[in-house]
Order: structure tokens, then sequence, then C-alpha cells
């Protein structure tokens, strides 16, 4: 038995460091302690409880609510080399028998068993011939009866404690806890002191963005062009929506399934299954779909429609990127979606059996969370400091990895704007009517549509009092307004009502200000969180190469791709690019019993890889793209040496520049004419050998990669001056700086 943790997560998890709270988790466990650990999604809980367990002598019971959870974490651990296996319906009678056997015989590190087993008579007997040294509670929030999934069955937990002759370690973990669940856990599972680590909400991996005015499909089937090569949910409210996507998403030849209640039972798992095992790369779901769904690997999730809460949202878009690498979470926004969610929370209490007071206190809840998600949608702040302090922690005001912080803010003063639409809801409050923002939009437009003058509103002082000001303007100050609690908007029409603070505004002159988004995506790109620093300069061939013998041995495993290894581990073996069995084991993700099983694969694929290498590459470097091919004019003529020397002259520009554009202005800056074209080509090319660009192909110019966005690269759409529909890769000052910076690779 291994006897230090750094060497148990080496050796069989392929890990060199510990993340965020899991040393401190480990050492009081191994100290005989109880603990606590909160922390998100895809931090790595399991490894808290896994390393004790392989370190302890006795077996470790894993509580865990989902079959599929615990099929995954099972499969995930005997790749990794450790004896596992889990207890719960899904075995048959002798396969359970069988399992329990084996248990008895101390054929197992650990036992994943459903709750409701524990006070089972074969359960019960199995842990009294067995040692227990320690007993993980995962989605310990379960036991509480304040939390969202409450789950009686967890009350079994300290019953079946309560029945073993010692009290071995308990290690309760979660994702969601509020103050009530984190006291429901340590009080209902009878912790004794327990060493608790919180580590936040945060998911910094994902970014934020929500897109507001866009024509939704479009919009859709550019963020799956976007991430290319990556798989991806799509939330739609109905089950017509899901239709509606599976099926042009599938005509334009993106291929996706789709997952609603309306499907039978056989359809669903089919279409789970499909997607899981990367058969499909997209799918179409109502929230029906994901609660269970362990698949690590995907890369974005698209909400077509907004949801009826945010703590629906972040637990839907939080199933994007929980193998920690950069994903997308993306919320296409319409008004129509509050209306349909209105349609929604009514229907499902009006069919409920509640009393009505009862119905009453929720419908008043749900409107309460609707709005609340609404202003998420409409919010001109940092999104993810939105997320977070909804949920009570605290969050700076900056975090540059949302669509807003992104575009980055401008702050203005819109005092006189704000009294004019504070004066205008008041002024109708006395006359004891409140109206929705469009409404009051119209009547400080001055209006002529029947709505207003049959209600006579043009006869209000401030009917017509903001003709000169945009609609979009109006709206983005109103909603500025009620984010900083000035105006309410209460019940099922969303209609403004001023709050006690307006007066400050309309009375004693206090000054509003509102940051807003700039309109261009001027910031630059690169200040998007970078979670693998400088990995990025590998072959993307080798990775497709990888990818694809990864494929293969998913399928001959009959597992997942993401249980065989995450992208994390292909991206490294792509750049250390290890030449034998021992440079193996220094690739992140490969513990020994991967390289056992999977070292000579790996191995000969990159030496398959390395022999097709045009020759004079040396075979002793990481052989990043730029030098694969080597370019007859690269460095040799004027041209370039001109470029190379003065490439300290060239400074981007605030416009969203072609390609040709690009060389254009490299001409510009270093005030010489010569071939733009030639540079362009230079420049296209070394963008298509890092993997930034796609190669040009079938007399298709080339197209935006997984990585463009690193480069700042953007694909957009646009309407020719004919008006018809095109789509134009652009470069931004970002790109531009990009491509600056590298000047000297690529001349
Ligand atoms: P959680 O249960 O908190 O959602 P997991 O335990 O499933 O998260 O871990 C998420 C991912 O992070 C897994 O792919 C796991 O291999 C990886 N991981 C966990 N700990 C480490 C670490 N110390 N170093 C690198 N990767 C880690
Ligand atoms: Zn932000």
């Amino acid at each position: 038995m291994i006897r230090d943790k750094l060497s148990v997560l080496k050796e069989y998890f392929g890990h060199t460091a510990f993340r965020e709270g899991q040393e401190g988790l480990i050492d009081a466990i191994l100290a005989g302690r109880d603990v606590v650990g909160i922390m998100p999604t895809g931090a790595g809980k399991s490894l808290c409880y896994q390393i004790p367990a392989l370190m302890s002598s006795g077996i470790t019971i894993v509580v865990s609510p989902l079959i599929s959870l615990m099929k995954d974490q099972v499969n995930s651990l005997i790749q990794s080399g450790v004896r596992a296996a889990y207890l719960n319906s899904s075995l048959s009678l002798a396969q359970y028998d069988l399992a329990i056997k084996n248990a008895k015989m101390g054929a197992y590190k650990l036992i994943y068993v459903a709750p409701e087993r524990l006070c089972t008579p074969s359960f019960l007997s199995l842990a009294a011939s067995v040692r227990i040294s320690l007993i993980a509670v995962d989605e310990a929030h379960c036991v509480s009866q304040w939390g969202q999934d409450f789950r009686p069955s967890y009350m079994r937990i300290p019953e079946f404690v309560a029945t073993l002759p010692y009290r071995p370690v308990i290690a309760a973990f979660t994702a969601t806890a509020t103050k009530a669940v984190r006291l429901d856990i340590a009080n209902m599972l009878g912790l004794r002191e327990p060493y608790s680590v919180t580590t936040g909400f945060d998911r910094k991996n994902l970014s934020f963005e929500v897109v507001r005015g866009a024509e939704k499909f479009s919009e859709t089937v550019r963020i799956i062009k976007r991430n290319e090569g990556r798989c991806g949910i799509i939330y739609c409210s109905t089950r017509k929506n899901v239709e509606d996507v599976c099926d042009k998403l599938n005509e334009r030849g993106i291929s996706c399934t789709r997952y609603h209640a309306g499907l039978s039972d056989e359809e669903r798992r089919q279409n789970q299954d499909d997607f899981i095992y990367d058969r499909v790369r997209v799918i179409a779901a109502t929230n029906a779909f994901g609660m269970g769904i362990d698949k690590s690997n995907v890369g974005f999730v698209i909400h077509y429609n907004m949801p009826k809460d945010l703590e629906s949202y972040y637990q839907e878009a939080g199933r994007a990127g929980r193998d920690g690498e950069p994903a997308e979470c993306v919320l296409i926004y319409s008004t129509a979606d509050v209306q349909t969610n209105m349609f929604l929370i009514n229907k499902s209490l009006d069919e409920s059996d509640l009393d009505p007071e009862l119905a009453d206190t929720l419908r008043r809840r749900d409107i309460e969370r609707l709005r609340l998600m609404n202003m998420y949608c409409t919010a001109t702040g940092c999104l993810r400091e939105y997320i977070l302090s909804y949920f009570g922690e605290a969050a700076e005001g900056y975090c540059g990895n949302c669509s807003n912080c992104r575009a980055g803010f401008e702050e203005l003063d819109v005092t006189l704007e704000s009294q004019k639409i504070l004066s205008c809801i008041y002024r109708l409050a006395q006359r004891r009517t409140a109206l929705g923002a469009k409404m009051v939009c119209d009547i400080l437009r001055g209006s002529t549509a029947s709505k207003i003058t049959q209600h006579s509103y043009d006869t209000l002082s401030t009917y017509g009092i903001m003709k000169d000001t945009s609609s979009t303007r109006i709206r983005l100050i109103t909603e500025a307004l009620e984010h900083q609690g000035f105006i309410r908007t209460t019940g099922e029409y969303s209609v403004l009502s001023l709050t006690r603070e307006a007066k400050r505004v309309l009375t004693d002159g206090e000054r509003v200000t509102v940051k807003l988004p700039k309109k261009k995506h001027s910031e630059s790109r690169r200040e998007r969180v970078k979670l693998s620093d400088g990995v990025y300069s590998f072959d993307i061939r080798l990775f497709r190469q990888l990818k694809a013998m990864r494929a293969q041995l998913a399928a001959e495993a009959k597992m997942p791709a993401y249980i065989i290894f995450g992208d994390n581990t292909l991206r490294d073996l792509c750049v250390k690019q290890p030449a034998d069995m021992e440079a193996l084991l220094e690739c992140s993700g490969i513990g020994r019993a991967k390289q056992q099983r999977y070292g000579k694969r790996i191995l000969e694929e990159i030496r398959k890889y390395r022999e097709e290498l045009p020759e004079g590459s040396d075979p002793s470097q990481p052989i990043t793209a730029a030098k694969i091919e080597p370019k007859a004019l690269k460095g040799s003529d004027m041209l370039s040496k001109l470029i190379r020397y003065n490439s300290g002259k060239l400074t981007a520009v605030d416009e969203e520049l072609t390609l040709g554009q690009v060389a254009d202005r490299i001409l510009e800056c270093l005030s010489v004419s010569a071939d733009k074209r030639r540079i362009q080509k230079e420049i296209e090319g070394w963008l298509v050998q890092n993997g930034y660009l796609t190669p040009a192909k079938d007399g298709l110019p080339p197209d935006t990669t997984i990585l463009s966005d690193e480069a700042g690269i953007q694909k957009v759409r646009r309407i020719s001056k004919l008006g018809s529909d095109y789509t134009a890769i652009i470069y931004p000052r970002a790109a531009q700086e990009f491509i600056f910076e590298n000047i000297k690779d690529i001349f």
C-alpha cells in the first residue's frame, strides 16, 4: 500500500498536484476526522475520498443517489486500476449476490451503494463481515429537506452507521449548499466536529454569455460551429422547440438528437446513449434531460429559451466543462420567454392539487425567481458576479470571462433620462395605473397607437418627453433602474412600479449612472481565462489522430470516450509526445494502470505520426505545426526581413478587419508598398498550421476552429449589398494583436 497521498495521486490518477481544497480534506479524513466538502462541479470532489480509500486498510462505502453516476465513477476507477464495484438496482439478483460475495472476500477498495440499499439484510451482513474505514456521502445535500433534491432514503445513512459496532469516518460532499442545507448535512448525518471546506460556487472554466435580439436558430448554428469538434446540449423550453431545432440542425448537416418527455423510454435511452458515447455531437432537450448525466466533455450548453429560474439555469449550464476544460454557456434571450415561463408556472400550479393558499405562495415565489432570472438576461454588469451574488456569494465586479466583461464597459450618466422614466411611472401611479416597460416606453416616445390614445395616456405630462431617444436606450435604462433598485416589476404582467428609493432620484437629485457593455467587442479576447497555459502549441493533426484512437479504444471497451481519457490528456500527449513507457507517466491523466493498458497503442500512434513528418524535422523536439511544412520563402526575402525587423511598429486598430485588410495595415504601418496578397497568404498559412483556422478546401475559404477564439478571430454573419447572407471571418483588435505578436514566427 502506498503511504503518501501525492504518490497515490500520480500512480493511480496521473495527476501531479492537488487542486484547491483537496489536500486539506484528504489529510483530515486520514487523520480520522469527519469532513464536509462543498466544491463546485468539476472541482474534484471524488479524489478527496478515493485517495484516502486507497490509503486505508479497510473498505470505503460511497453513498450515491444516481445509478448512472455510480456506473461512471466505478468505470473510471477500474480504468485507473482501482478495485471498485457498485450495488444498485441495475444489477440482476445473481450479479448482486456475486458482488456481495466478492466484497466479503475483500475484492474491492470502494463500494458504491444506493442509499435505499444500506439497511437491507444482505448489505448489513456485508457490513458486519468487513472493516469499513470510511463512509463517503456524495450529493450530501439530498439529506436536507431545504434542498432541491431531498431524498428520504438519505436518512438511512445514520440508521446504517448506528448498526455498526464502531464509528467509521464520515465524509460528506456536495456542490450546492446554502447555510441551512450545510447545517442539515452536519446534523442529519451526525457528523462530529467536521473539518469543512467551501471553495465556492464559481466555475472558472465556464464562460457566460447572454445573446439578445438575435435570430435564435442562426445564433445556435454559429455557436455550434465555433465549437467545432466538441459536443453540446441545447436546452429548449418546449417539446416543439426541441423537435424544430433538432430537425433543422440535421438538415444543416449537424448531427443532433432529441430528448423530451414525449418520447418513449426506449428512444430516450437510445438518444441519451448516442450523445454520451459521442455518436451524435449535439442533443436538443427539454429540462427533463441531464439528471444523472455525468458526461464530462460537454463543451457548450446553449439555452434556446430562458429557463424559469437561476437555480435551473446554473445547474443546466453547469453540465458544460465538468472535465475542467474551458466551456461556453450561452443563453439566447427573447422577451417572449418570460410569457412562456409565466404560462408554465401557472400551468404546473393549476394542475397540482395543492391547497389554494400554498399554491399562491409558491406562485409568488416562482414569479419572483423568474423576475430575477430575467434580470440576469438584461444585466449590464458582470454576469458571473450576478450569478454568484444570487447564490449569496461575494464576487468581484469583473470576471473577464462573460459576455459583458469581454465587451468592456462604459459608464454613462443617465440622470435626466432616468428622471423622465421614473416620473412617467409616477404619473401613471397617480392615475392608479401600472404598465409594463414597453407601454411606458411608448408613452415616453409619444406613440400614437390606439392603446395609448384609448386610455388617454397622451394627456399625461410625460407623454412624448423622450421623443428623440431610441426605444432600445429607454429599455436599457429602465432595466438598469430596476437593477439599481429604483423600479420593481411585479405580477404576471411584469408591470413597473417605483420603489421607495426612487425618491432619491426624482426629488433628491441623486445622479444615476449605468455601466453599459460597449457595442463593439473591443476588449482583448485574450483576457479570457486561460486554463491551459501554453499547451496550445501543438499539431492539431496529432490531436485528431489521438482522438480517433481514443474513439476506437472506447468502442472496444464499450465505454464513453471521456472515461478513457480527457481532452486535456490528449493535449498533453500532443505537447510532450512521449517516446517510451516511462515518459508516458509524465502526461496528465495517465497513471500506472492506463500506462499499462493503453501505453503501447499511444506510443505507436505517436511514432506513426512522427514517421510521417517531413525530413529535417528534429524528432527530439516537440513539433509545432509551424515547423512541419517548410516555407520556401520564410525569412529569406526582403519583404519578410523588413516585416520582422520592423515588427515593433505594427499597431492594431479598433476595427474589424478582414485578413486582406490586416495585410494592408501591416504595409501601412511600415510605409512600404508591396504585394499584400503574399502577406495575407503567409499569415493564413501560419494560422492554419497552428490550428487557428481550418485549411481552405474545395474552393471554400478557411473556417474558424475551436482555437480561433484564443487568437481573437471571429466569424460573423453579414448581409451583402445584394441582400444575400454570408459569413465572414474577421480580425478585431485582439486578433490583429495576436498576429502582430507572432509576426516573427510567421515571417
Ligand atoms: P466533482 O465530483 O467535484 O464534480 P470530479 O471528481 O468528477 O469532480 O473531478 C472532475 C475532473 O477533475 C475529473 O476529470 C478529474 O480527473 C479531474 N481532477 C480532479 N482532481 C484533479 C487534480 N488534482 N489534478 C488534475 N485533475 C484533477
Ligand atoms: Zn464577467
